[in-house]
């Protein structure tokens, strides 16, 4: 399969409610890969009358063809990211993880200078969590937030189709824009899928329709398919993992964290998972730790045997040489959809919120971790969990955000 990007312009304002049930449920950010799966599999039906091979390939067969996600912007921020409470970003833009790194070797102590990864430099206002979508700016991160408006609607009679007496409800929505593209996204397809999809949208305009109040003018979006980008380079992707761990090791040994006893030999990496994922054990139930779904990693211990850090349990790899889970930054959220084909609500799934990280070091020889290399570079080509031809559970191994972002500029 070949990744392919694609953008979309608003044609109508969007609504898509973050929750089931509220009448004032605030909207979500972004447009999730179920949803563009969902409008495309509906206009496949509605042209073709029935589910045929290609239909199959589209929307069932995730080894041809995956949607994911569009987002205001074209990176989503990782849950480590922090920036000044006041001025956001214009203030200060860290990256937390590799402090928490150093907070899980030193069991949470760590040297007194350690403030600037808490307050912002310029103001000394406390840093928070910074949530969102961004794209390269010059210099820093640019903040992508997508144009969102509150609209009030009169509720409509029933017995009457007139306006009905006393109901007034508003309605959160993603506006469109003066912008070229209002949302950034991308597919991953195999050549069939592909021409397959380019004659559905060709045969629709590029039109989907998405969201809520479709029949009051909402939910159309334009579509437009990038070219195809070829295979990531892996010899160049193997070599940046490489120095991220050489990086990370010197940051953690230099003051003031200046972390005792690490040896510059282990290999340390990272996975992050942006569009969020669905994992669960062997029982079926929720969880929020990959080791569920990779028989490789070790699993996250309990907290009460998680110190000191070299008294973890660690995995012992059928090639050779151990890991060790060192830190997560990660929480549940939940994953509400609605069925077409049913008219029904979807069972509701916990998830992998979008940004989560997962930290490990590897200990062995040379040998031994190109044999973990390899994995990492399989990892991070098919993704992980359940529901992954909805966009979910991607992963991006050792994120260069988390080296970028490490401390705050002076
Ligand atoms: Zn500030």
């Amino acid at each position: 399969m070949n990744k392919v990007p694609v953008t979309a312009k608003l044609l109508a304002p969007v609504a898509i409610k973050r929750d089931r049930q509220s009448e004032r449920s605030e909207s979500v950010r972004s447009v999730a890969g179920t949803l563009v799966r969902g409008a495309l599999a509906s206009l496949y039906l509605q042209r073709h009358g029935q589910a045929d091979d290609d239909f199959n390939r589209l929307f069932l067969n995730e080894a041809s063809c995956r949607f994911g996600p569009l987002d205001p912007g074209p990176k989503h921020f990782p849950l480590t990211a922090v920036s000044c409470k006041r001025e956001r970003i214009e203030h200060a833009m860290v990256d937390q993880l590799w402090f928490c790194i150093a907070q899980h070797h030193r069991a949470g102590y760590v040297a007194e200078n350690t403030t600037a990864w808490r307050q912002c430099r310029e103001c000394e206002a406390d840093l928070k969590g910074h949530d969102g979508f961004w794209k390269q700016g010059d210099d820093r991160p640019c903040d992508m937030s997508s144009n969102h408006q509150v609209a009030a609607h009169v509720g409509i009679d029933r017995q009457t189709a007139t306006a009905a007496e006393s109901i007034l409800y508003t309605l959160e929505f993603m506006s469109p824009s003066c912008k070229k593209v209002d949302l950034y996204g991308w597919l991953m397809a195999d050549a069939d899928a592909l021409a397959a999809l380019e004659q559905l949208l060709q045969d629709e305009s590029n039109c989907i329709s998405v969201g809520h109040h479709r029949t009051r003018g909402y939910g159309d979006v334009c579509l437009t398919l990038g070219e195809p980008v070829g295979r990531d380079d892996s010899q160049s992707n193997t070599e940046n993992w490489k120095q991220w761990s050489h990086d990370l090791i010197a940051f953690l040994g230099s003051p003031p964290l200046s972390v005792p006893d690490l040896d510059p030999k282990d290999f340390y990496f990272s996975l992050s998972l942006p569009t969020g994922a669905v994992f669960v054990d062997r029982f079926l139930r929720y969880t929020i730790d990959p080791a569920a779904m990779i028989p490789w990693l070790p699993a996250m211990p309990s907290v009460d045997v998680a110190f000191p850090l070299k008294d973890r349990p660690s995995h012992q790899l059928s090639a050779g040489g151990t890991v060790r889970w060192i830190t997560a930054v990660t929480r549940h959220e939940r994953l509400r959809g609605w069925n077409a084909a049913h008219g029904l609500p979807r069972q509701d799934e916990w998830v992998l919120a979008r940004g989560a990280v997962y930290v490990y070091c590897f200990q062995g020889t040379a040998e031994e971790r190109e044999a973990l290399i390899a994995q990492l570079a399989t990892l991070s080509k098919d993704g992980v969990g359940l529901r992954r031809n909805e966009g979910f559970g991607t992963v991006t191994v050792s994120d260069d955000f988390h080296c970028r972002f490490r401390q705050q500029e002076v």
